[in-house]
C-alpha cells in the first residue's frame, strides 16, 4: 500500500481575544471544543481546538488567541480561505444566522460547480461554507443548530500564491493530489485518499502583495497521515527534494513535521495517532485545561496568567 496524504488534518490560525474566539466557534458556528490547552512554545497563551462530534482529523480548526495582537493581512504566501462543508440546502439557515449574530458575509456564489458562502470570523479570518451533501460526517450537536444544517468538517483550503506551479508539483508528485479543474487563475486539486477535507485550491495572483501573519490569518495547514512510519517516509521524500523540514515533534495529540512549501506557506504533516483522547475521555473533551507533561508542574502559575473565559 503506497503512502498517502489523507487530506487535511487541521488548520491553525491566529486570533485576538480568547473568549470572543471561543464564543464565535462554539456558539455561532456550533463546533465542538475538542481541546483546551496551551501553545506548547508559549504556555501563557491558549491553544483551542474546534472540531466535529467525533473530534476527527479533517474537522479540526485550531487557534492561538493573543490578546491585542496586530491584525494580519491576506496576501500571497498564505492560506486565505478555510472551507467547511455543509448540506447544499443549508445556506438560507446560515445567512439568517449570520444576520442575527452580526457576522460579515457575502451572498452565496458558485465556483468549481459548488455553491459557497464566504464570511469572516470576529478577527477577520476568511471562512467559507461549501455545499456538499455527500459529506456524512457527524456534526457536533452543539447548541441550537439542527444537525442537517450544521458544519461537518473541512471541505478544503485555498492557498494564494505569487506563482502556483511548484506548489502544484508538490501536491501532485509528493502528496498524491490530482488537478481536477481550473477556473481562470484558480486550480482545484483533490485526493481520493480521503472522502472529506480532500480539496486544495491554488489561486495564482502574480504581483499581489505578500500576506502578513497576524490576527485573522492562518498560521499553517496540516496534512494528515495514518501513522509515524508513513510520516517518517514522507519526511525523507521531502528532505530529498531539498526542503528544510523539522524532525518529528511530539504535539501530544499527534506527531508533526513542518516545512515551507515553495510559495512560502507553512505546511505541517500530522499523524492520526495518538489522537485527542490520549489525555481525557471522549465525553468530556475540551472541558478542562490540559497541559503537556513538561508544564504540569507550573499549572497554577499558567492558569493564573491565562485569560478568563467566563
Ligand atoms: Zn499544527
Amino acid at each position: 500500500m503506497a503512502d498517502r496524504i489523507n487530506g487535511i488534518h487541521h488548520i491553525t490560525a491566529i486570533a485576538g481575544d480568547a473568549k470572543r474566539n471561543l464564543d464565535f466557534y462554539t456558539k455561532v458556528l456550533g463546533l465542538r471544543l475538542v481541546k483546551k490547552t496551551v501553545n506548547f512554545d508559549d504556555p501563557h497563551t491558549y491553544h483551542f481546538y474546534y472540531g466535529n462530534h467525533g473530534a476527527e482529523p479533517g474537522t479540526i480548526l485550531t487557534f492561538f488567541p493573543w490578546a491585542g495582537i496586530q491584525q494580519g493581512r491576506r496576501g500571497t504566501g498564505q492560506a486565505t480561505e478555510t472551507q467547511f462543508s455543509v448540506s447544499a440546502d443549508a445556506f438560507g439557515f446560515w445567512v439568517e444566522r449570520f444576520k442575527q449574530h452580526n457576522v460579515t458575509y457575502n451572498n452565496p456564489a458558485r465556483r468549481f460547480n459548488e455553491e459557497y458562502l464566504t464570511f469572516l470570523d470576529p478577527d477577520g479570518l476568511k471562512l467559507q461554507l461549501v455545499g456538499n451533501s455527500s459529506d456524512k460526517r457527524e456534526p457536533s450537536h452543539n447548541g441550537d443548530i439542527p444537525d442537517d444544517k450544521a458544519i461537518r468538517g473541512f471541505h478544503g483550503v485555498t492557498l494564494t500564491l505569487e506563482h502556483y506551479e511548484r506548489t502544484a508539483s508538490l501536491l501532485t508528485d509528493v502528496f498524491g493530489y490530482t488537478l481536477e479543474q481550473t477556473e481562470i487563475n484558480a486550480h482545484r486539486f483533490t485526493t481520493d485518499a480521503s472522502a472529506n477535507a480532500a480539496v486544495v485550491d491554488l489561486v495564482s495572483v502574480p504581483g499581489e502583495h505578500r500576506g502578513l501573519n497576524g490576527g485573522g490569518t492562518v498560521h499553517h495547514v496540516a496534512f494528515r497521515v495514518e501513522n509515524d512510519d508513513v510520516e517518517l517516509r514522507f519526511r525523507e521524500k521531502i528532505a530529498n527534494l531539498g526542503f528544510t523540514i523539522t524532525p518529528q515533534i511530539d504535539r501530544q495529540y499527534f506527531h508533526s513535521l513542518y516545512f515551507r512549501e515553495p510559495g512560502g506557506i507553512l505546511f505541517e504533516i500530522a499523524t492520526d495517532n495518538p489522537g485527542f483522547t490520549v489525555d481525557e475521555p471522549f465525553e468530556s473533551l475540551g472541558q478542562s485545561l490540559k497541559l503537556p507533561p513538561q508544564y504540569e508542574q507550573s499549572r497554577a502559575e499558567i492558569e493564573a496568567r491565562l485569560a478568563t473565559l467566563d
